[in-house]
């Protein structure tokens, strides 16, 4: 079994744009592809976890999330990134579209993206790390055993400024090249 690190999508990896629905707004933070090569050095494991309910909401259709995913891998490849999965929620409770209405058990904070990755992938969970810019983020790696790690980017501020009963990240940090230094310094 491998460790892994899941990143949350926007906010975290990339900007955050709102409901991400056209590539023109997919905008990595300068030092996003340095810090997953970083992780992929560390033969970490690198997953990305995103809640997509843009699909659910009519906003975008799926086939668009796969495209911002196929452009995200590139644009990692060609700074010699990679990611290892890529695990996406197109549901909401309150979505207009009917195919994706539903109470899932992947939003997050449910831990549903993260226990399915790691059956994919042979994750140990309890060696892996979650990092993200909501506390829903923290609770799903809290929920499935993860270490955890808030990033000030995205909602991160806000959040940090709006603490959530019973929910505690294992680290605050500015961002992602920090996570990433938080990880690789912490005992394997
Ligand atoms: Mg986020
Ligand atoms: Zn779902």
């Amino acid at each position: 079994m491998q460790p892994a690190v899941f990143l949350d999508r926007d906010g975290t990896l990339i900007e955050e744009a709102g409901y991400l629905d056209r590539l023109e707004r997919l905008v990595f933070f300068p030092y996003s592809v340095d810090a997953v090569r970083l992780l992929n050095r560390a033969d970490l494991a690198v997953v990305i976890v995103t809640n997509q309910a843009g699909v659910a909401r009519g906003i975008f259709p799926e086939s668009f999330v796969a495209e911002a995913h196929a452009h995200l891998r590139d644009r990692l490849a060609a700074g010699g990134a990679h990611v290892d999965g890529v695990y996406y929620c197109p549901h909401h409770p309150d979505g207009t579209v009917d195919q994706y209405r539903r109470t899932c058990e992947c939003r997050k904070p449910g831990d549903g993206m993260l226990r399915r990755a790691a059956a994919d992938l042979n994750v140990d969970l309890a060696r892996s790390v979650v990092v993200g810019d909501r506390w829903h983020d923290i609770q799903a790696g809290t929920t499935a055993g993860t270490r955890t790690v808030l990033v000030r980017t995205g909602y991160g501020r806000t959040e940090e400024q709006r603490p959530k009963p019973g929910v505690r990240a294992d680290a605050i940090v500015d961002n992602l090249i920090e996570a990433v230094s938080w990880i690789v310094g912490q005992p394997r």
